[in-house]
C-alpha cells in the first residue's frame, strides 16, 4: 500500500523542452534546486546557503509536478513524490509514520528529490474544529517539520512542494529554514498557451489550415492541462470525421468542450 502514497521515479522523463511558458519560473527553481546539487561549489564560494524546501503555488494542472521532474531529472537526482492529500485521506493513522518513511527513502536514494504535492492537506492552518482527523494531521505536520529541521541546506536532498491553497498554508511550514523560496506558477498567457499546444501537438498531424496562435486566443484562461486536453480532443473529433488531418474546426469544437467540462479555475482558489 505504501508504494502508491510514495512515487519514486529513478530517473524522470520530463526534458525542460516539454514544459511551454514559465522561462523564469524555471529559472528559480533551477538555482533553487538545481544548481546546489550540482554545483555546490559556487554557494561556498559566494557563502550563501541555497534555500532549503522551495514551494510551488498556483491553479491545479499549470505544471508544477512537470518542473519538479525536469529540475530532477536535470540534476540526476532521483524523484520522489508524496501526495498530502492520499497521505490524509487513505492513511489515517499512519501519516508521520509515512512521512519518516519518504525521508528515509530519500537518505538511501540520494540525490533526491523529495516533491509533496497538495501540501495544503497535511500543512492547513490549525482549525479546531474538533474533528477527529487534525490531531493525526497535526503529528504528520510535525513530523515533516522536524525532518526538514534534521536537514542541512546543502546536502543532496532538495525538498520541493506544491499548492494551490497557499492561504491555506500553517506559517509554520513557510518559515526561513523551511519552505522558505516561494515561487508561483501561474496560469499561462496567450504566448505560453502557444507553446504548449505546440508540444502536444508535435506528434500530430495538422492540416496546414491550423493556427495555434488562434486556438491560444479563442482558448481563453486554460491551464496546461487543459490545453493538452485540447489538443487530445480535437485529435479525436478528426478520427470521428475520418480525416486525415486534425483542423481547425476539430481545436474549435475540442476548445468548447473541454472548457464545458473543466470551467475556467478561480483564481480567488489560491
Ligand atoms: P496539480 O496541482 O493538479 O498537481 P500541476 O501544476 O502539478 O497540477 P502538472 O501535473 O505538472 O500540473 O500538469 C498536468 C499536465 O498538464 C502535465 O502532465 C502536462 O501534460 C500538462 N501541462 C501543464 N502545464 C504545462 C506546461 N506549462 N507545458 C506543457 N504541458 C503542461
Amino acid at each position: 500500500a505504501r508504494v502508491r502514497v510514495m512515487e519514486l521515479d529513478e530517473q524522470p522523463n520530463v526534458t525542460f523542452d516539454q514544459i511551454g511558458g514559465l522561462r523564469e519560473e524555471i529559472e528559480e527553481v533551477r538555482e533553487a534546486v538545481e544548481y546546489p546539487l550540482t554545483k555546490p561549489e559556487i554557494y561556498k564560494r559566494i557563502g550563501v546557503e541555497p534555500p532549503k524546501g522551495i514551494l510551488l503555488y498556483g491553479p491545479p494542472g499549470t505544471g508544477k509536478t512537470l518542473i519538479a521532474k525536469a529540475v530532477a531529472r536535470q540534476s540526476r537526482a532521483c524523484f520522489i513524490r508524496m501526495s498530502g492529500s492520499e497521505l490524509v485521506h487513505k492513511y489515517i493513522g499512519e501519516g508521520a509514520q509515512l512521512v519518516r518513511e519518504l525521508f528515509t527513502l530519500a537518505r538511501e536514494r540520494a540525490p533526491a528529490i523529495v516533491f509533496i504535492d497538495e501540501i495544503d492537506a497535511i500543512g492547513s492552518m490549525r482549525t479546531n474544529d474538533g474533528t477527529s482527523g487534525s490531531a493525526e494531521v497535526q503529528r504528520t505536520l510535525m513530523q515533516l517539520l522536524a525532518e526538514m529541521d534534521g536537514f542541512g541546506n546543502r546536502g543532496n536532498i532538495r525538498i520541493m512542494a506544491a499548492t494551490n491553497r497557499i492561504d491555506m498554508l500553517d506559517p509554520a511550514l513557510l518559515r526561513p529554514g523551511r519552505f522558505d523560496r516561494i515561487i508561483e506558477i501561474p496560469l499561462p498567457d496567450a504566448e505560453a498557451r502557444i507553446e504548449i499546444l505546440k508540444i502536444h501537438s508535435a506528434k500530430m498531424t495538422l492540416s496546414r489550415k491550423v493556427d495555434l496562435a488562434v486556438v491560444a486566443e479563442l482558448a481563453g484562461k486554460t491551464t496546461g492541462a487543459d490545453l493538452q486536453a485540447i489538443c487530445r480532443e480535437a485529435g479525436m473529433m478528426a478520427i470521428r470525421r475520418n480525416a486525415d488531418a486534425v483542423g481547425q474546426e476539430d481545436f474549435i469544437a475540442a476548445i468548447r468542450k473541454v472548457k464545458r467540462e473543466a470551467p475556467a479555475p478561480d483564481a480567488r482558489m489560491y
